[in-house]
């Protein structure tokens, strides 16, 4: 009897323990709420679609130096970068700044009808160390969605068994081809059951909290931590001077679009080179 008392001990505590380290795992990125990704991803049309492409990139490592973050569908490799940064070379596309598509977006100037967009979110130190040379090789442009409270003062060494997050002043010294633009500051979390702060804190909590993101990246775009908005936060990053905000919902953007709930296409580590050919040409 003693021995079964002892035995369903020692379970409930490895389903605990397993529990509290899954939860970890999960919250430390974006895709603790993968099923809204999952459901965005596969709702994704199927049709050709007029429009720019955006990309949305989030971690890079290296195969053989991720350890701990191998099952994660957000990190990618630098090779499958470069693949797909090489498709976009090879095939004449234009990499736009996010003031040039809003310029596309409000019919104030024209774009190369191969034009796509480029961007990160939480701001990575991957994406200096990997993405930044391979864009400034092609002298492509594209965009942090920085969570303002995770930049860092000074520079990070680099530890892949890590998240390293950019620093204030490297901000400055990879500008020649990354913007940074603002995706919070505290509230890039979950609450519950995988609420964002955005959706469950009270709207002025939230206001402020935007409010210091955006003062500190003197942002005029902004991306929602998880995808996640509604009518109030639309209306919040609108008050607050933002110009446009972008969702993790698939598809391309447009002229007459909603320019506070502009669709991005997630790049995962399974997306495929056809998968991602078809993503730039909006089929
Ligand atoms: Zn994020």
């Amino acid at each position: 009897m003693k021995k079964t008392k002892g035995f369903l001990l020692m379970l409930l505590i490895l389903a605990g323990l397993g529990t509290f380290l899954w939860k970890q795992w999960n919250q430390a990125f974006e895709w603790s709420t993968g099923v809204i990704y999952q459901a965005d991803f596969a709702m994704r049309p199927m049709t050709t679609q007029a429009g720019i492409p955006v990309l949305l990139y989030h971690h890079i490592l290296e195969d053989r130096e991720n350890k701990k973050f191998r099952y994660n569908e957000e990190v990618i490799t630098p090779e499958q970068f470069q693949q797909e940064m090489g498709v976009l070379h090879n095939e004449g596309f234009t990499t736009v700044t996010l003031r040039q598509l809003e310029g596309y977006l409000d019919k104030k100037i024209t774009l190369p009808a191969k034009s796509v967009a480029i961007t990160f979110d939480d701001g990575y130190l991957s994406n200096y160390k990997y993405a930044y040379p391979i864009l400034k090789r092609y002298h492509d442009h594209a965009t942090i969605f920085a969570i303002t409270e995770d930049v860092r003062q000074k520079p990070e060494l680099f530890n892949p068994d890590k998240l390293n997050y950019i620093s204030w002043p490297e901000i400055s010294r990879y500008h020649d081809v990354f913007d940074v633009e603002a995706h919070a500051h505290h509230f890039h979390r979950v609450s519950g059951l995988g609420t964002s702060y955005l959706l469950s804190k009270p709207p002025e909590a939230v206001k402020k909290d935007l409010a210091v993101c955006k003062s500190l990246t003197h942002a005029a775009y902004f991306a929602y931590p998880y995808g996640q908005y509604n009518d109030t936060t639309i209306k919040i990053v609108k008050d607050l001077g933002f110009h446009m905000a972008f969702t993790i919902n698939a598809g391309n953007v447009y002229p007459g679009a909603n320019k506070f709930a502009l669709n991005r296409n997630c790049i995962f580590p399974y997306t495929t080179l056809d998968e991602f050919k078809n993503i730039i040409r909006g089929q």
